[in-house]
């Protein structure tokens, strides 16, 4: 079993990008608007502020109460939306109960929507035509290709149908050529469909959900769940030490997913600012 090593993978891909900015003298700006006081959209909010800085990506933090209405929101993306010096805007979720995320989603014009959760940017990835990959999904795949893994024509299986991770997933693998299933929580026979699997990506979000009797020997595994155990410890869905022998290349939580996603929201606002110049 070898460890895909997801903090290397990013940390390459930032400096690939740091490179670029660097060279091309681009002025990027990327605006981030948390609404709220979620201490988990903090600490991401946080880290994807540091990740800008050592890009050299300026990140315009719009930190809002939680009671702000959902017009207030609205105004303040249609600002963000006309600001020439904004590149990317990225709207953390949750947003609170009395805001409609999808509403807000949509209103992020789609060249500025960093994070590809618009349907415009959703349709295109269904036809293959895309500007945007959604961050989580093209995190995995970039640790796939790490591995030298051949995709096309591979069985692989997603667990998992959310709209930011699963669906997205599955067309990212479908587009080089897997032969792709998605499970969910009606899905019968789940232990068999996941051990036909040469690439089992986990996307549930349960600590120990994926046991070393649903995984075929010699598969690659994507851990993209971040739960904490009965210690309190960030984990992933994978019961990590007892899959791990039966894989040819796994992903630890934390170190593995989780910092990839970071990356390709970088990634995203430098091929904002390219199509805005085009
Ligand atoms: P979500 O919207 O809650 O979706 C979870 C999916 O798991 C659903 O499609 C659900 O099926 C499925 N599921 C639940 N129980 C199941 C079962 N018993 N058998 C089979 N499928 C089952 O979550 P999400 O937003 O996709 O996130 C999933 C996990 O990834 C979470 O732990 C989240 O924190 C993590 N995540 C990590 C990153 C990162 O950067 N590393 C980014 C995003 C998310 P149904 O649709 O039938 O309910």
């Amino acid at each position: 079993m070898t460890l895909i090593d997801g903090k290397a993978v990013s940390a390459a891909v930032k400096e690939r990008i740091r490179k670029e900015i660097e060279e091309k003298k681009l002025k990027i700006g990327l605006a981030v608007v948390i609404v709220g006081n979620d201490q988990a959209s903090r600490v991401y909010v946080n880290n994807k502020k540091k990740a800008c800085e050592f890009c050299g990506i300026s990140s315009y933090e719009y930190a809002l109460p939680e009671e702000t209405t959902e017009f207030q929101l609205l105004k303040l993306i249609d600002d963000l939306n006309n600001d020439s010096s904004v590149n990317g805007i990225l709207v953390q979720l949750p947003l609170p109960k009395h805001i409609d995320e999808k509403k807000i989603i949509g209103y992020i014009s789609p060249e500025k929507d960093v994070d590809a959760f618009n349907a415009v940017n959703v349709g295109k990835i269904m036809i293959g035509d895309y500007a945007f990959l959604p961050c989580t999904p093209a995190g995995v795949m970039e640790l796939i290709h790490s591995t030298g893994t051949e995709i096309s024509g591979k069985e692989c299986v997603v667990i998992g149908r959310s709209n930011i991770v699963g669906k997205p997933m599955a067309m990212l693998l479908l587009h080089e050529n897997a032969t792709v299933t998605i499970c969910h929580s009606k899905t019968e026979n789940l232990r068999e469909v996941c051990g036909r699997a040469d690439i089992l990506v986990s996307a549930v979000g349960r600590a120990g959900f994926v046991t070393a009797d649903m995984v075929k020997e010699g598969a690659v595994v994507i851990d993209v769940g971040m739960n904490r155990n009965e210690e309190g410890k960030l984990c992933g869905d994978v019961d990590f030490d007892n899959v791990k022998d039966k894989c040819s290349y796994i992903t630890p939580v934390p170190g593995g997913v989780g910092p990839m996603t970071i990356a390709m929201l970088m990634e995203n606002t430098l091929r904002a600012k390219k199509l805005q110049c085009l």
